[in-house]
């Protein structure tokens, strides 16, 4: 689970790695008034579980608390690689004498936490690795020994601009290492770690995926920190459907998850952008059906939707109730493409004849006519 910077921050606040002093506001007045308590130039950052947020537009530099409060009004609500911002931490500027970038992150093929550290701050470091990749230092950490402050300062005086900022990032390293280990971490990362024009080093970013593994040993912090579930999300978890939104236009339903995944490579194939994964599972409920609908409807993307069935255990004419009753009940707007093959398959077709429905058995002309579908729709 990705948590947000200011909760990253307060993990990084209790393990004692110095960040500025910030708050969160979900309104431009909210925004103004923390401007005003910190009393200084401040920044106002999206709260977005997405990188580049800078890049994007989502962080901005307020001189007075009037301008946070308009900076506020700008970013709030805005749409970063598409989610919509709804809060943002306003926090006390700091000047920038130089930047680097530390983490710790799980080395999955050694088995351990791995120290990673660069003098390429505030750049994404998978550009770093790409471009320079001789300005990344690692170091595999002994879960044994931990992180001792000697290896901290080693990999620090190799990346730092000068042997004091080494000393004080080394500090830092082996408290990030105490985040990583403490709130069982995947990743903490911080980028930037600046130093200031008068010496101090202060993390201006975090970033912290928790692992949803050890949940029930910070059942606080996982409850808290928890992203706010969208209204799609909580239909699919109590109808026990399995839902994941994606960015494209296309709503999927389908029964399966390998087939979920294929349809969507096929989706991708013809050109079109899947809008979710959505498995509706093996057992033939018409409810089930009908949630799909309201789930992938909830998502103003999408502009046509998909129904691929493979009748096994799901009944093919189940799931045709399902979809005219929903279609009786919801103001639908989109297309609905229907491929369904399998069990009861005829009596499927049958029930949604009686309703001026058709379906398709094969899934390439199902896909290829939802992508056309919704690509009229973009043009219009
Ligand atoms: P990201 O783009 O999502 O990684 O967000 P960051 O928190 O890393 O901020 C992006 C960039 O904004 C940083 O690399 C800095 O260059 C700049 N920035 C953020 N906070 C401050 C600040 O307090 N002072 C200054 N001068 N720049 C900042
Ligand atoms: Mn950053």
């Amino acid at each position: 689970m990705n948590i947000q910077e200011y909760q990253a921050k307060e993990l990084f606040r209790v393990h004692g790695i110095p960040v500025p002093e910030g708050e969160v506001a979900r309104t431009p007045a909210e925004a103004r008034a923390a401007a005003g308590r910190i009393g200084a130039q401040v920044v106002v950052k999206a709260q977005v579980l997405v990188g580049g947020r800078g890049k994007a537009g989502g962080i901005k530099l307020a001189a007075t608390a009037e301008e946070a409060e308009d900076k506020a009004t700008a970013i709030l609500g805005m749409d970063i690689k598409g989610l919509t911002v709804e809060e943002v931490l306003v926090t006390r500027a700091e000047d920038i004498a130089s930047e680097v970038y530390l983490a710790v992150v799980l080395d999955r093929r050694r088995k351990r936490a791995l120290l990673m550290a660069s003098s390429e701050g505030g750049v994404e470091i998978e550009e770093v690795a790409k471009k320079t990749p001789d300005k990344i230092v690692t170091l595999p950490i002994d879960p044994a020994y931990g992180l001792q402050p000697y290896q901290a300062r080693a990999v620090m005086l190799r990346v730092a601009p000068d042997a004091a900022s080494a000393m004080a990032m080394a500090r830092i390293a082996v408290q990030l290492y105490e985040v990583f280990q403490a709130e069982d971490c995947s990743l903490a990362e911080i980028n930037p770690l600046v130093v200031t024009p008068d010496g101090r080093v202060i993390a201006l970013d975090a970033k912290v995926s928790l692992d949803d593994n050890a949940a029930f040993r910070h059942v606080r912090i996982h409850d808290e920190m928890r992203p706010k579930e969208t209204e799609g999300e909580k239909l699919a978890r109590e109808m026990g459907l399995s839902y994941v939104k994606l960015d494209g236009d296309i709503g999927c339903v389908v029964n399966g998850a390998g087939l979920a995944m294929a349809t969507m490579d096929l989706v991708k194939h013809f050109g079109g952008h899947p809008a979710n994964f959505l498995d509706i599972g093996g057992s033939s409920n018409p409810k089930k059906v009908e949630a799909a609908m309201k789930i992938i409807l909830s998502d103003s993307n999408v502009k046509a939707i998909l129904f691929n069935i493979f009748g096994g255990i799901t009944r093919c004419d189940d799931v045709a109730n399902g979809i005219v009753q929903a279609l009786g009940q919801m103001d639908v707007k989109v297309p609905v493409v229907i491929r369904l093959t399998g069990t009861n398959e005829e009596q499927a077709r049958e029930i949604l004849k009686e309703h001026g429905l058709t379906a398709t058995t094969s899934m390439d002309e199902g896909v290829q006519a939802v992508v056309e579908s919704s690509k009229e729709a973009v043009s219009r």
